[in-house]
């Protein structure tokens, strides 16, 4: 059989992702948790796939599903591909599993390169947090970074994680077996944007310079309930006005900064009445840069002008923090290869932070990460719209197929 072109693979990739997302734990929507009865069907389709390809396939205790070529003759160290199939509820169809398709369309274009570079594609099992509340249980096991406390989590049916392994099958004693060893020289992941920045610049695919970091803050501030008819306006103590004149400065505290994005999504108004001044609000706050100096002083300066608010307004306003996440590079080595790969493959070289966590950033602790990200339509996703251009998906193969052959020169 003649070699496949890269817009054939294109297309494969993408009507299997599309085939995979009708693999659900819900009729007509997309939705498939950790170790849910859709995951086995996910595997099955896919350790069919890396069969033919001649890997030896085994799932590993955090139930990812993992795939291993060795090249005839080499003792180089492998390159892992991968990423996860977990979803939200009502996702798209290319979140996570496109970076799975792709790594098996990656070790298909090494072994007919004859490339001397072993691989290993792995399918993660979770990464959104979704069945138990904790995400990247996958990576965490295959990056040696499992904590045994997390098998004691529940998932809403009150199953433990412990018990969600088993009843799949999987002996979670097991786990510490999933970590990579230092036989591995990286670890690159692909994955959709799931923002709007490369279609805003009209751009393909991009190299992720680093995972931002993240600090979530809860916010209380205490006013005086009291009746919306007979309280005059200068003898209120109205919590959540004075709360949205300081969301309203967070607003503007970001998009004077550089890089920084910081949101207000979560209210919880007492007594939450139409005839009632609000005495209290909880508010969160979440401040994301790539850059965790600037991170931190944004959270400062938010605080300290919630501080000014309140007094202004006699309020009082407390903070407690929630996360105090920092912000994780890829690796300069791999990441500078993949930037060669994307001007050898006639594009652009954009390099952008990702705003959103993913396997790479858990991975990236263990072993040398690198992630390349292609362009989402409208700045979609998890959401059924979700989708990729083939022509986009077509460049990333040609991006991966440089890529290896680079690191394949570095190891023969
Ligand atoms: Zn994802």
């Amino acid at each position: 059989m003649s070699a496949r072109t890269m817009a054939e693979r294109a297309q494969r990739a993408i009507a299997e992702c599309r085939r995979i997302a009708d693999l659900s734990e819900e009729p007509d929507r997309t939705t498939r948790r950790f170790l849910t009865p859709p995951v086995r069907e996910v595997h099955q389709l896919l350790r069919e796939r890396m069969e033919a390809l001649g890997m030896t396939v085994r799932v590993d205790a955090a139930g990812n599903l993992r795939g291993r070529w060795q090249p005839p003759g080499s003792r180089a160290r492998r390159l892992i591909l991968g990423s996860h199939i977990d979803t939200v509820p009502n996702a798209g169809a290319f979140d996570g599993i496109l970076g799975v398709t792709l790594a098996l369309e990656c070790a298909e274009i090494a072994q007919e390169l004859k490339l001397p570079l072993p691989i290993e594609t792995i399918a993660f099992s979770e990464e959104e947090g979704v069945r138990f509340g904790v995400p990247f249980i996958g990576s965490r096991a295959a990056g040696g970074r499992f904590d045994a406390a997390l098998l004691r989590l529940k998932d809403a049916d009150g199953v433990t994680l412990e018990a969600a392994i088993r009843a799949f099958g999987l002996d979670p004693t097991e786990i510490d077996k999933a970590a990579i060893g230092a036989d591995v020289l990286g670890f690159l992941e692909v994955h959709i944007e799931q923002g709007p920045v490369l279609e805003a610049e009209g751009l393909r695919v991009a190299a992720v310079t680093a995972i931002v970091g993240q600090t979530r803050h809860t916010l209380t501030w205490t006013g005086h309930a009291n009746h919306a008819g007979t309280t005059p306006m200068h003898l209120r103590l109205d919590a959540l006005a004075g709360a949205a004149e300081w969301m309203i400065a967070v607003e503007s505290i970001a998009q004077h900064t550089e890089g920084l994005v910081a949101t207000v999504g979560h209210l919880d108004v007492e007594p939450n009445a139409a005839n009632v001044i609000a005495g209290a609000v909880h508010v969160s706050l979440d401040v994301r840069h790539v850059n965790d100096t600037e991170r931190k002083t944004a959270v400062e300066a938010l605080l300290v002008q919630a501080q000014a608010i309140a007094a202004r307004r006699g309020l009082v306003v407390q903070s407690t923090r929630q996360m105090d996440q920092p912000a994780v590079p890829m690796d300069e080595r791999l990441t500078a290869f993949l930037a060669e790969a994307i001007e050898a493959a006639g594009l652009p070289v954009k390099r952008m932070s990702s705003g959103a966590g993913h396997d790479a950033m858990v991975m990236a602790a263990r072993v040398p990460t690198a992630m390349l990200f292609l362009r989402s339509p409208g700045g979609i996703s998890h959401h059924p719209d979700e989708n990729v251009l083939e022509e986009d998906v077509t460049a990333a193969l040609n991006v991966c197929e440089r890529f290896l052959q680079r690191l394949a020169a570095e190891v023969g």
